[in-house]
């Protein structure tokens, strides 16, 4: 248990506010809702009005043949919220004013009691020139989009193209999210979707100096690698990229690699508005938060999920910017948000990855659950059902359990 501190009080009680309807937000929402039983107010913001299941977003096949539809990667907020008395209010953060106790929005002022910032990520390009402007991403639900369109109209081309040439696509980012996609792209059939006649794309997964899949255990990796070699991805390690343009991508061995479309999965930092606090910052900017998640100095304000930088007192080791672990932490802030409120002691946090898979396409994965390896068929299935049943809790209004 960790020293109670008081939130300092306020005339007209303003809420306790939550930054981000992502895994960490809503969870923290719907579990101060729940344990405060309404009592404390509510107020969730969002940029968006729908929660997107951004664990989904390498899924650019499907995307592609829904078109415009994108549906089922999205959860009204009005519906999850439906049965509470939180309050959404939509409107894209532009300044924390943690002295204030103000936060403004592009839609005007919020004031809060307590808060929850949990802005999550945005890509990290470790100022590689032309990265930002040249190569998708898929961390958001509009950057998926535009790259499942992107490839669907390079497949169509495919089939004017000279000679043996087939398009050819770089995912550049060697961890879970580069790997699902690259998978995702190399079993896809894009002759359904695109064109009878398109030709079969070469994908490469571009790991940079981390190994494929680095931290994973090395059976798992072993796994991963024939099944992608199985799908036809090429893997290339140990080089970084240094440049990337509109057609090409440039390496430090000086090798250029042409692309008729390149995807940056290589890592992740803080947004813009949460590096600008001024209050203790980690790696990529996020908050150097303590045990209990709270920002140091500032009783009654918590970072949560990705926005976060934290590491397990026991190994040191620091937790990972993934959707399990954001719930978990979630839990605990809600818990601490309550406790403030109400001058009672907070608690820390402890993580335990219980299950992490890696979706390989074709209806393959590899994971591990409780360290013991799975794969193949029964780890995509178990990966489907975990996210199936995510979506369906958040749909009906109660609080997922977990992720994976
Ligand atoms: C393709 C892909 C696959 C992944 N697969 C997995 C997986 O299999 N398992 C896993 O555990 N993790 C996975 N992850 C990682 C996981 O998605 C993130 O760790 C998780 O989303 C973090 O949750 P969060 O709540 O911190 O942030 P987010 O879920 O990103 O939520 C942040 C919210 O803040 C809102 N927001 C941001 N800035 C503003 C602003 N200025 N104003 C208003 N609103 C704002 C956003 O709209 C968003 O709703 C994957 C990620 C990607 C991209």
């Amino acid at each position: 248990m960790a020293a109670a501190a008081s939130v300092p009080p306020a005339g007209d009680t303003p809420p306790a506010v939550v930054l981000g309807a992502g895994y960490a937000g809503l969870t923290v929402a719907q579990e101060v809702y729940r344990r405060s039983k309404g009592t404390i107010p509510v107020v969730i913001v969002d940029r968006n009005p729908v929660h997107v299941l951004r664990t989904e977003l390498y899924e650019v096949g499907r995307l592609a043949s829904s078109g415009d539809d994108a549906a089922a990667w999205v959860v009204p907020l009005a519906q999850v919220f439906d049965r509470t008395s939180v309050t959404v209010r939509q409107g894209t953060v532009r300044l924390i004013d943690l002295a204030a106790q103000t936060v403004l929005l592009d839609s005007g002022e919020q004031r809060f009691r307590s808060l929850a910032i949990c802005l999550g990520s945005v890509a990290a390009y470790y100022g590689v020139p032309g990265a930002a402007e040249h190569a998708h991403q898929v961390y958001r639900l509009s950057g998926a989009k535009r790259l499942a369109a992107a490839i669907r109209d390079i497949e169509r081309a495919s089939i004017s193209l000279p000679g043996e040439r087939c398009p050819r696509f770089l995912i550049v980012g060697g961890g879970s999210t580069g790997t699902e996609l690259a998978a995702e792209i190399a079993t896809t059939d894009w002759k359904a979707i695109a064109d009878p006649a398109a030709r079969a794309p070469a994908v490469f997964l571009l790991t940079g100096a981390l190994p494929l899949l680095a931290g994973f255990p090395p059976r798992i990796i072993e796994r991963a690698r024939k099944i992608l070699a199985r799908s036809g991805v090429t893997i290339i390690t140990g080089l970084n990229v240094t440049r990337v343009e509109p057609g090409r991508v440039y390496l430090e061995d000086g090798s250029v690699l042409a692309a008729d479309a390149t995807v940056w999965c290589a890592g992740l930092e803080a947004p813009d508005v949460v590096r600008r606090l001024p209050v203790p910052h980690g790696k990529g900017g996020r908050v150097a938060v303590e045990q209990t998640l709270e920002v140091p100095g500032h009783p009654g304000v918590f970072a949560v999920g990705d926005v976060a930088d934290l590491q397990d007192p026991v190994t040191g080791a620091p937790v990972p910017a993934t959707a399990q672990a954001a719930l978990a932490e979630a839990r605990t802030a809600a818990w601490n948000v309550v406790a403030r409120w109400n001058d009672r002691p907070l608690v820390t946090f402890r993580y335990e990855e219980r299950k992490v898979v890696v979706a390989l396409g074709l209806g393959q994965a590899a994971g591990a659950v409780r360290r013991v390896p799975i794969w193949g068929s029964p780890a995509a299935l178990l990966k489907r059902i975990v996210q199936r049943d995510y979506a369906h809790s958040i749909e009906q209004g109660e609080t997922p359990s977990t992720l994976i």
